[in-house]
């Protein structure tokens, strides 16, 4: 028996497969092509390709770690929404329909359903929710699916992240695209009002709650965030001095589907695990940075071109 971790190869998957290789037998499943790490096996696959190998290590899981999917709410491409139905709806679906209701599940769905806060006003489990676009919509038919598992007698645990952030942030979000702009000495942009405002927390702390709530077999809906708000204008502030850079900053209009505020309200997730959030934005923001640099550095360089005489 196995611990199987989807969407392996993505942000949260590979830090979670990370954590995961040294405590036992575990499997990441991604359809990009990716390395496990020492003890990990690797399976490059699409969920809904029905292959030999995800079937099986599907059937055989412990826990299972739904984290697969089709993230960018801001997402351009003209055909996102069948990408979202397909990687987040459908590939759900087809996990759903294949792992044992007495194997534990935990899925990624996103405090995007909640359509955002009042600035001051966290976001708790049993608010109504509001999702604002294509991406939260199709979360909510993940969460819907997740719901009749667990009328089936299934166990399920649905998780809404905030904003996750730390080392391997995909390079659309926030901080990654800023960082970049920071050490190219270009402004950074904020995407309407910079007082906007974002739950964060470090994805080191996603990992640990993941973890948390598979060993202790807590079932049913809760937030991943850390209750503490933080404004556009501050996290540029934190980027720029990190990379030792003067603020400058340029506005941009936000994309309808993007909340104003987000807030999480973590006292269900505190009553469950005892959570406290270690989030600190500086270490965060420093090692993000520092990871990106690694990266840059153990790249293959482009192989020297003769130089004309
Ligand atoms: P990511 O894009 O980095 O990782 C997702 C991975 O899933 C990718 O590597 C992708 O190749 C893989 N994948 C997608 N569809 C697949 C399919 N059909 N078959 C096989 N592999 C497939 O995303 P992430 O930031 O690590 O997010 C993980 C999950 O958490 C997603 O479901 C996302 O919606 C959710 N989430 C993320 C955040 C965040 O701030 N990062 C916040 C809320 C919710």
């Amino acid at each position: 028996m196995v611990a199987v971790v989807t969407g392996a190869a993505g942000f949260i998957g590979s830090a979670l497969l990370e954590a995961l290789a040294p405590r036992g037998r575990v499997v990441g499943i991604d359809r990009r092509p990716f390395t496990a790490p020492p003890g990990a096996t690797a399976i490059v696959a699409d969920l809904l390709d029905s292959d030999q190998e995800v079937r099986a290590a599907l059937s055989q899981a412990r826990v299972l770690y739904h984290l697969a999917g089709c993230p960018d709410v801001r997402d351009p491409r003209p055909d996102a929404a069948q990408h979202r139905y397909r990687d987040n709806v459908l590939a759900t679906a087809a996990v759903l329909a294949t792992v044992s209701l007495h194997t534990p599940v935990l899925v990624t769905s996103s405090s995007s359903v909640y359509g955002g806060c009042r600035k001051a006003t966290p976001s708790a489990e049993t608010d109504p929710v509001r999702p604002r676009g294509g991406y939260a919509q199709s979360k909510l038919l993940v969460e819907r699916l997740c719901e009749g598992r667990a009328q089936a007698g299934g166990l399920v645990t649905v998780l809404r992240p905030f904003t996750v952030a730390g080392e391997g942030q995909r390079p659309g979000m926030a901080l990654a695209r800023w960082i970049e702009a920071a050490r190219h000495g270009r402004p950074l942009t904020l995407l309407g009002n910079p007082q906007r405002s974002r739950d964060i927390t470090d994805v080191r702390d996603v990992v640990r709650v993941l973890l948390d709530l598979a060993d202790r077999r807590v079932t049913g809906l809760l937030n991943i965030g850390t209750g503490v708000g933080h404004t556009l204008r501050e996290l540029a502030e934190g980027v720029c001095a990190a990379v030792g850079v003067e603020v400058r900053t340029e506005l941009s209009p936000a994309h309808p589907a993007e909340a104003t505020h987000t807030l999480a309200d973590p006292r269900a997730l505190r009553r469950a695990i005892g959570w406290v959030p270690r989030t600190n934005l500086a270490d965060l923001i420093a090692r993000q940075i520092a990871a990106g640099a690694a990266a840059r550095h153990t790249e293959p360089q482009p192989e020297s071109v003769p130089v004309a005489p």
